[in-house]
């Protein structure tokens, strides 16, 4: 059948600037690899969205009311999987946008998961712990007939963490009446939770650094590093490239960045950093701002913070050969193409920051299974994926001259079409 641009999709709520944005990616690898047109307008959009009402007793006594979504993408492979995120930006576009490209990122990966994510919109920053916890036990009990460990396993996303994840596994569990650890992954250690699963997002894009180095053939001893963004992303990935004899010769957080173009001595900033709560005033650095960070004369950039920082206006002042997308979405669609044509090697985001959901498949398995792994053993894994997943769209990229970040679209495009073609349609 020859792929079309769908005719009549339906209108829907979500169709904010993000999910738009993500369903023109589909678009456009669609029409690359002749996807059957109704198989691609079905993968245009969510497969189911919940919009719920997540009433809250605040520490003052009053009831304030918050907006929560759930939002599943596509369950071909699998149970849902994908982050929970609190925070006042999140709507039903970004939640859908956000749940299509998990769905990309587990088939690229090779994980047995559809996708999924999920938000509340709030400011946790002004809520108590109390108040957050509130929130998170209502919210799960809004949503809990999406969850369970064969249906729909959510993670941390921006500003949740491994409590978030005990609370929901909680929650879950009383309701169920039984302890259910499987129904969350990125839960503490103490309760279920992997080794290793806290520094994997980290560790995975230190790995696709050093086979993008191997693949761009780059000669240097050791290559220079450029990180934005020195929270949990980016300060492992660095730490991570300093310990392999990488030089990291800049890196910043939201109040600044730093610069030693004879590299930074990493062990001693994350020092610093614990103490200061900030990378800035680190001795032995020249102060520099996020956009001089981001034209950094260096091998390697590794966007680690926000999206959208490298867009049309900015991405001629970028100097380095290679840029692995720790942070989602940090590159726009018409600045990924500026650096395809100028010949700089991008590993893209759904690849570059895959480490984290790849060690929650793990931590999914040990709780199932009751045998739990060495963090050796975890990491070691890790490193075989993530390096399989690299050489795949790499070689699809050169051979068919695809933009990299179209290669890791289709590889993961493809395997959800094969896996609806062979499941075919009910009824
Ligand atoms: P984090 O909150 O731990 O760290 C974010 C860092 O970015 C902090 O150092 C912060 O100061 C810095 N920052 C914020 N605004 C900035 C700005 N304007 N300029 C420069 N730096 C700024 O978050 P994280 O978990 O490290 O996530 C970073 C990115 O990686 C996000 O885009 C996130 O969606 C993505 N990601 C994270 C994971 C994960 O497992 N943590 C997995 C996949 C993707």
């Amino acid at each position: 059948m020859v792929a079309t641009m769908p005719s009549a999709a339906p209108l829907m709520e979500c169709e904010t600037p993000l999910f738009v944005m993500a369903q023109r990616q589909l678009d456009e690898i669609a029409k690359e690899m002749g996807l059957p047109t109704q198989l691609h307008e079905r993968l245009r959009y969510p497969k189911r969205s919940l919009t719920v009402t997540v009433p809250v007793r605040m520490d003052d006594g009053l009831v304030q009311t918050f907006t929560g979504y759930r939002v599943h993408h596509d369950v071909a492979l699998g149970p849902a999987k994908g982050g929970i995120r609190f925070h006042p930006e999140v709507n039903l576009g970004e939640v859908a946008a956000l749940a299509m490209l998990m769905t990309w990122k587990c088939a690229l990966m090779g994980l047995p998961y559809g996708g999924a994510k999920g938000g509340i919109r709030c400011k946790p920053w002004k809520m108590s712990l109390g108040e957050q916890e509130r929130l998170t036990r209502r919210y799960t009990s809004e949503i809990i007939n999406l969850l369970g460990p064969d249906k729909d396993i959510p993670a941390p996303d921006m500003y949740t963490n491994e409590q978030t994840m005990a609370w929901i596994m909680d929650t879950y569990s009383i309701n169920v009446g039984h302890t259910v650890p499987s129904v969350v992954t990125g839960k503490p250690v103490a309760i279920g939770g992997s080794l290793g699963r806290h520094e994997a997002t980290g560790r995975g894009v230190a790995y696709c650094v050093r086979r993008a180095v191997s693949h761009a053939g780059l000669k240097s001893e050791a290559p220079s590093v450029a990180v934005q963004g020195f929270g949990n992303v980016g300060s492992i990935a660095a730490k991570q490239l300093h310990a392999h004899g990488y030089k990291v010769v800049a890196v910043s957080d939201v109040h600044g960045g730093i610069y030693n173009p004879q590299g930074l001595d990493i062990p001693r900033l994350l020092a610093y950093l614990s103490e200061m709560g900030r990378v800035t005033g680190f001795p032995q650095a020249t102060a520099i701002n996020n956009q001089e960070l981001l034209a950094t004369e260096c091998d390697i950039l590794v966007p680690a913070a926000l999206g959208n920082q490298i867009r049309e206006d900015n991405v001629d002042s970028l100097k380095c050969k290679i840029v692995v997308e720790g942070a989602n979405g940090p590159t726009s669609p018409e600045a990924d193409i500026y650096l395809h044509e100028k010949g700089v090697l991008v590993v893209p985001d759904i690849l570059a920051n895959a480490g984290g959901v790849t060690v929650s498949y793990f931590e999914w398995v040990q709780g199932l299974t009751q045998l739990f792994w060495s963090e050796e053993e975890v990491n070691d894994r890790l490193e075989q994926i993530m390096g399989r997943a690299c050489d795949r769209v790499f070689t699809l990229s050169k051979e068919s001259n695809l933009r990299t970040r179209m290669a890791a679209l289709r590889l993961g495009v493809s395997t959800i079409a094969e896996a609806k073609r062979l499941r075919g349609l009910y009824p």
